[in-house]
């Protein structure tokens, strides 16, 4: 295999005949830690807003028609255009590297098959989490009828408040958690506050861990998906799910480049994996959930994990039209049975169980990796031999 460096020369990696060692010119841990830790954006430059363009944004947000700030974003867009890396809507980085990795160790272990601890509990092909970030009160109220539409179709999600902009109705807190829903905190206030300082960040965590406990809250996103990646472990919650693994269409943008969970530190991070309801519906005005329900099927030929964040609120799924697309998308979802449908607090501690339990355990059941030749897959522990190869990425 040959892998292309900056300055355009190439290096190899190869197995030697002779003994079957095999030489990888880069160092795995290494390269996924780039990917998933978007270090890799150090050593690119992003077509994004810089600091202080930022900071404009935000000055004139609150002043202009928003009907004004979605026109200058379409702009934006389409002069930058759509970036090579991340791919988005899918980008395989992180799945092309494991599959690879994969290859590397059965070609240096001479077999054909090896079993392998399985992504999702029993043989769930993939999982499947719904999540939504309430920006208003208006949205909170709003998210009753959203929890009812789920729930007529078998599916719960989480709702991720903010802790201290608007008043929050605990009556429908405890209504939604009580019927199997979950609360999370959607930082302390909508904006770019608790990542802009060092200093900024320490002063809020007392509060933020205050608004954890009283909302029953052990998961987290930023608002506008602002972070410091290596600030979120210090988060007062177990896991955090402000990053994506592709999104050219945040404030931030970038992406972990991975469809499944991973640790950072004392935290599992959930990578949402589809586009947000308001870069499709708003920003984008597709009026179809297509682009959702084929990216959705990609995720789950790779045996990902598929999360959705969209918006209860006005302007988002408190739309009407927007509603009625987010009924055909939980409609089509709830035909696919071998999705695992969980709330992010499960598959964080699902993911946290999967790596630190012994084997053999009476979760966790091995799937195999399989390699002929050059290609490689995975295969459920329940699956037919070859039933995946059909699926080769
Ligand atoms: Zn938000």
């Amino acid at each position: 295999m040959r892998f292309a460096l900056p300055s355009g020369d190439h290096v190899s990696a190869w197995s030697d005949p002779d003994d079957g060692s095999v030489h990888v010119p880069f160092d795995f841990d290494e390269a996924y830690r780039n990917y998933v830790t978007e270090e890799w954006k150090d050593h690119r430059s992003l077509r994004a807003l810089s600091p202080n363009q930022l900071q404009l944004y935000y000055r004139v947000k609150r002043a202009v028609p928003r009907s004004w700030l979605l026109s200058a974003r379409r702009v934006f867009m389409r002069r930058a255009g759509l970036p090579g890396f991340p791919a988005w809507p899918l980008d395989e980085s992180v799945d092309r590297l494991l599959h690879f990795y994969a290859l590397c160790l059965l070609t240096a272990g001479g077999s054909s098959h090896a079993p392998f601890r399985w992504f999702w509990p029993g043989s769930r092909r993939a999982a499947l989490m719904l999540t939504h970030d309430v920006e208003s009160a208006a949205g909170l109220r709003l998210a009753i009828d959203i929890a009812d539409l789920e729930e007529a179709r078998g599916f719960r999600s989480s709702f991720n408040i903010v802790g201290a902009d608007y008043p929050i109705d605990m009556g429908i807190a405890r209504e939604l958690a009580g019927r199997g829903f979950e609360i999370g905190l959607h930082g302390l206030h909508h904006d770019r506050s608790l990542f802009s300082s060092r200093e900024e960040f320490v002063r809020q965590l007392p509060g933020l861990r205050d608004a954890a406990q009283g909302l029953g809250a052990v998961g987290f996103r930023s608002p506008a998906t602002h972070r410091v990646v290596e600030w979120l472990p210090e988060l007062p919650v177990s896991y955090d799910c402000t990053m994506f693994h592709s999104d050219p269409y945040e404030p931030l943008p970038g992406g972990c480049c991975t469809l499944w969970p991973f640790r950072l530190g004392s935290i599992i991070e959930l990578p949402y994996t589809l586009p947000q309801d308001h870069t499709l519906f708003t920003l984008l005005r597709e009026r179809s959930t297509q682009r959702w329900l084929t990216t959705a099927d990609a995720i789950e030929a790779r045996h990902g994990l598929i999360q959705c964040l969209s918006h209860p609120d006005p302007g988002y799924l408190g739309e009407r039209d927007n509603r009625v697309l987010y009924i055909e998308f939980l409609d089509a979802l709830a035909e696919r049975p071998r999705l695992w449908r969980a709330l992010p607090r499960d598959v964080a501690s699902w993911w946290h169980h999967r790596e630190t339990a012994e084997t053999p355990d009476e979760d966790v059941e091995l799937g195999t990796m399989w390699r002929d030749g050059p290609n490689v897959w995975f295969e459920p522990p329940d699956a037919t031999v070859g039933e995946e190869a059909a699926h080769l990425p």
